[in-house]
């Protein structure tokens, strides 16, 4: 059984999961509305796993006899500006989750919660990489010039 607070602190973790997911969607739209169909597409897979991983979090909760809430969802942003700053703003959000999931592995610790700790270690690796491939994408932008962006966003379109 997991303790009260460590599942009122799973949840909001839950709501700030698909925070991400609606703020990547909405991503997703802007993007295919400036014309980057690629882009627009890697952004809706990345809103598709940020549900994801609410999911998993729902069904480990209810593994633990918890109770998982679909709580509400603030407004996300609708204007995100140059592709450059759109990935910007993906990588900062990144470092944001990361930091969310190091102050939930740390309730789960002072919890002496072992299981939970060990099922956020999963996460704990994945938003390396998370970070790792957002600001991949930040530096070839950089770099890319008005036409390599086009090339960049033909590239994200081939995400499975
Ligand atoms: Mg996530």
């Amino acid at each position: 059984m997991i303790t009260e607070k460590l599942q009122k602190a799973i949840n909001d973790q839950i709501t700030a999961e698909l925070w991400s997911s609606h703020l990547y969607l909405s991503m997703s739209f802007y993007m295919e509305k400036e014309g980057f169909a690629g882009m627009a597409s890697w952004l809706k897979k990345q809103s598709e796993e940020e549900k994801d991983h609410a999911c998993e979090m729902a069904s480990y909760l209810v593994k633990r006899g918890g109770t998982a809430v679909v709580d509400k969802i603030d407004v996300v942003p609708t204007e995100f500006g140059t592709p450059l700053e759109v990935f910007t703003q993906v990588y900062e959000h990144e470092c944001r989750v990361s930091k969310m999931i190091d102050d939930l592995t740390d309730v789960a610790s002072a919890e002496r919660d072992k299981a939970t700790q060990d099922f956020l270690w999963g996460f704990v690796r994945e938003q390396v990489e998370e970070e790792a491939t957002a600001s991949g994408i930040v530096e070839v932008l950089k770099k890319a010039g008005e036409a390599g962006i086009y090339y960049i966003d033909d590239k994200l379109g081939a995400r499975k």
